[in-house]
Parts: C-alpha cells; structure tokens; sequence
C-alpha cells in the first residue's frame, strides 16, 4: 500500500517524499482515511508505530483542502499533549508535513517565554500543540481563542484524562465548538478514563492495531533483582558490562533522577537528569544532548515516557520498577521503536516485586531473569533467582536472548538453552543499530505484515486525483 492510496492530496504526499516514508504503517492505513472522512476516532498504538503522522496527516490534508477562513489564519486544530517534549516533537511533525503548504503551525507550553508564544499567536497560525497548562493561561490572557477550532487531538490521552490533567483538559475542551471532529491517541487505554473518553468523542471509529498494555515485539525484556541499596552500583556495572552506548535511565523521583545523574558524573560516566523541576531550557539542552549522542544516560521520571522519540535508542532502564503497567509500557517503549530492537532492563527490590508480578501478568510477557550479575540480592525471591544463567550476559543483552521466554525458565531453575534462544534476535542487533533506519525497519515489518493479511487490497483502489489548494473544498467530507 501506497500512502496515495489513501487519498492523500500533492503537498502532503511531496512532504513525505521528503521524510523518506514510502508506505503507511497499519494505524496510518487504518485512522488515515477515517480522519479524512471526517470520523472522530479512538487510536490505540503502541508507541513507535507511526501515531502522530497518523493523525496529523490526514488533519492537514483537510485543511489544505477547505477554504481558508479569510484574514489572517485561525486555529483551527487543537493538539494537546502532556508533556512539553512531546509537544515540541508533535509539531516538528506538523511542520515537516506541512512544508510545501501556506499552513503554519506553533507549540506552545511552559516554561519558557510566553511572550514569544503571544507573538507567534498573534500573526495568525492554523494548528497549535499545546501542554494544558500553558494553552490554559493563553486563553486567560485572550492570547488565543479556541472557537474557529475543527479538529481536537487529545495524544497520549490516558495521561491527559487521568487525574493530574483532567480538569484542564475538559476546561479546554469546554473551549472548544462542540461540533468537531475530535481524535484521541494513545497506547494505553485503561477503563476507568474509558468513559470520560466516551464524553468528548460521538460516535467514534476505533482503530487498533495492538491490544491494550501489549509491549514491542522487538524488545527484550530483563529483570535484575537486586537490593536498593545496590541499584547504583549495578547500573554502572551493567553500563559498562552490557557496554550500552546509550541509556535512558526512568526513577521514580525527580529527586531520585538527579542522585542517580550525579553519581554516574563522578563515575566519569556522561549523564544528565530530566525532570519537572528543571528548567525547559535545562530539560530540552538534555534531551537534545542525549539525543546527538553527546549524553550516555540520560536519568528521567516518567516525564521522558510518553512519546518522545529518540532514534535507534538500544536500551531502556526501569532503575525503579514502575508501580503500574501503563508506565512500564510507556518508558520501554522508547527502545525498540519503529522496529528497531532493544532492550528494556528492570532493576528490582524487594518492595517492587508485587509491581513487577503485576507487570507480567497485565502484559502477559514473563520478562527474563538475569541471575549472573555481582550485585545479587541478599534475600533471594523464593525460586527467581536461579541457577542455570548464561555465562555471558553480554552475548543474551546484545542479540541471542530470547524475549518471551525465560523467565519461567529461570525461575523454575530450568536450563538456560531456552533463554539462549537461538535465532530469536531480538536484543539490540548490530545490524538493528547500525545502518537501518528504525522507523524504516518498523516499516517494512508491519507492511508485511499487512500485506500478508491481505490489507494490501487498497493498494488497486485508484489514487484519488490530487487536489491542492485551498479553494477545492471535498464534497466527500463532511464538517469542512
Ligand atoms: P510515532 O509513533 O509517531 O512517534 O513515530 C515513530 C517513528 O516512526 C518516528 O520516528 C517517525 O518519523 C517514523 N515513522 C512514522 N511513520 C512512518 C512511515 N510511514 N514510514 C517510515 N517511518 C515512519
């Protein structure tokens, strides 16, 4: 399948030429032409398969295809998004998608100058990402008005209706026309926020092409028990026993990412924290430092899990084991994106093993035990622990260890051969690391997998005729 199979229309198709996409991943394929047609969708994907393209393709494509309103642009699609680094990522999407259009796109979120952001707002923009706090305080300053908006995106929207962002988020969307088209992203959808969901949304298309709380398929997933006391220590030896060139280390305390940080600056290990309680300049300097290779570990709270997109990153490391699955499935899923394999590494006390049972059993992935390492607990969990590890763990992290299997293995003291695998490959490969572009292999991966399924059928359907402009409004859907 072609994304002109879509009916996408020329500025859109040239951008993606440009991004080096040749072929939709499956929510592309699936949310693409429901958006077209006007449809509010429910989205469910795991991270890395191609979300936010997924939405905002198919939104500029109807904009490019109405009539502008005249005089200066307004807004006319609302993007909100729960962390900042999130937001800036989805706008850079925007951008680069819209670059052979007039339209414009701004991000607006705290901590940094609002005034700039008033100025931007003020010359007229089509599309605004925002963080709900920030876009809040705009509207209170009437630096921007929500009632030309046609489109509402909630991203990531468990996050943003559970209890730290609700109430903000149904201000906004009380600021918004009721008669809208209204999409919500997420990779997890739990059911205590299904509801309120319900109540932004009529009549939703849902498209899915993961269940909910599943983790990539590519990923190997490892477990260190170990004691609190020790953690430290064993991420400096698994730093340079593994030989991870590069990091991302989750705490569960913003407080806890900066110890974390400056004990592995004075090992001489590269390493910066990112937290709420930084700066947005302190945090995106960070976050672009790690992300061009210059930061070997980057040590975050959870702010770092949601969507950000950090290319061929190999390893994830749970330094505390988070205390429910939507997290873990959210900070592992910045390793192993768009295809590419990885590894996510879970270090566990005593006090967090009930999460990680609770991990396995809503995920239903036993995750692989590492028995071999110098930093054992000193009370073992009963049977967990076991004999029987593979002598190197440096060959099972780097591309033989199996990933669903295992643990079962371990615990019940079982011979490693299972956990060696064999031909399984899904520890962060050479090959997977090297060359390949991530977003590439996640690609070609699912678009065979399509084709296998026989969704490839579209790819016959005529390419609808490209009409570009503003001036060429589609009968075909409706609300514009
Ligand atoms: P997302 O899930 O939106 O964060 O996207 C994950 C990664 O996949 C990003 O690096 C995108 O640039 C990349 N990507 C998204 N769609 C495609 C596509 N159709 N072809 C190739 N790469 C893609």
């Amino acid at each position: 399948m072609k994304f002109s199979d879509l009916g996408l229309s020329q500025p859109i198709l040239r951008s993606l030429d440009a991004a080096g996409y040749q072929s939709p991943t499956p929510i592309q394929a699936q949310a693409i032409p429901q958006v077209l047609s006007g449809r509010d969708i429910i989205g469910c994907a795991q991270t890395g398969t191609g979300k936010t393209a997924a939405f905002a393709l198919p939104i500029l494509d109807r904009l490019v295809n109405s009539p502008k309103p005249s005089g200066r642009a307004k807004i006319q699609v609302l993007v909100l998004s729960p962390t900042r680094e999130l937001a800036a990522q989805i706008g850079a999407s925007f951008e680069a998608y819209s670059r052979h259009t007039t339209l414009r796109a701004a991000v607006v979120f705290g901590g940094v100058s609002v005034q700039r952001q008033i100025q931007e707002l003020a010359r007229g923009v089509d599309v605004v990402v925002a963080t709900p706090g920030r876009l809040l305080d705009l509207m209170k300053l009437k630096a921007l008005s929500l009632a030309d908006v046609r489109v509402f995106v909630l991203d990531e929207a468990d996050r943003m209706l559970d209890m730290g962002f609700v109430n903000d988020v149904m201000r906004i969307a009380k600021a918004v026309p009721k008669t809208r088209q209204t999409l919500l992203f997420s990779a997890t959808l739990p059911e205590n926020i299904r509801s309120l969901a319900n109540s932004l949304l009529t009549s939703p298309v849902h498209v899915a092409v993961d269940p909910i709380s599943s983790t990539a398929e590519t990923l190997d997933q490892s477990v260190y028990f170990v004691d609190k006391a020790e953690k430290r220590s064993l991420l400096a030896w698994v730093l340079g026993d593994l030989k991870i060139d590069r990091t991302l280390a989750f705490t569960r305390t913003k407080h806890g990412a900066d110890r974390v940080a400056e004990f592995l600056q004075q090992r001489g290990i590269s390493a910066a924290a990112l937290h709420g309680n930084k700066s947005q300049n302190a945090r995106q300097r960070a976050l672009d430092a790690f992300k061009s290779g210059k930061l070997r570990v980057l040590v975050a709270t959870d702010i770092a899990a949601r969507g950000i997109d950090i290319d061929q990153l190999s390893h994830v490391i749970n330094y505390e084991v988070p205390n429910t699955t939507e997290s873990y499935v959210h900070r592992i899923g910045r390793s192993g994106r768009a295809g590419a394999s990885g590894a996510a590494l879970s270090f566990c006390d005593a006090e967090e093993r009930p999460y990680l049972r609770n991990i396995e059993r809503s995920t239903r992935v036993q995750i692989r035990v590492v028995g071999d390492h110098p930093h054992l607990p000193r009370n073992k969990p009963a049977g967990e622990v076991s004999q029987g590890a593979p002598s190197s763990q440096r060959d099972r992290q780097r591309g033989s260890g199996g990933r669903r299997v295992g643990a079962g293995d371990a615990r019940r003291g079982g011979g490693g051969d299972a956990r060696r695998g064999g031909g399984g490959g899904n520890g962060p490969s050479r090959q997977a690391r090297g060359g390949h572009s991530a977003g590439r292999a996640r690609v070609d991966e699912q678009i065979a997998t399509l084709e296998r399924e026989g969704s490839a059928a579209g790819a016959q359907a005529p390419a609808r005729p490209s009409k570009p402009g503003f001036s060429n409004p589609r009968r075909r859907r409706s609300g514009f």
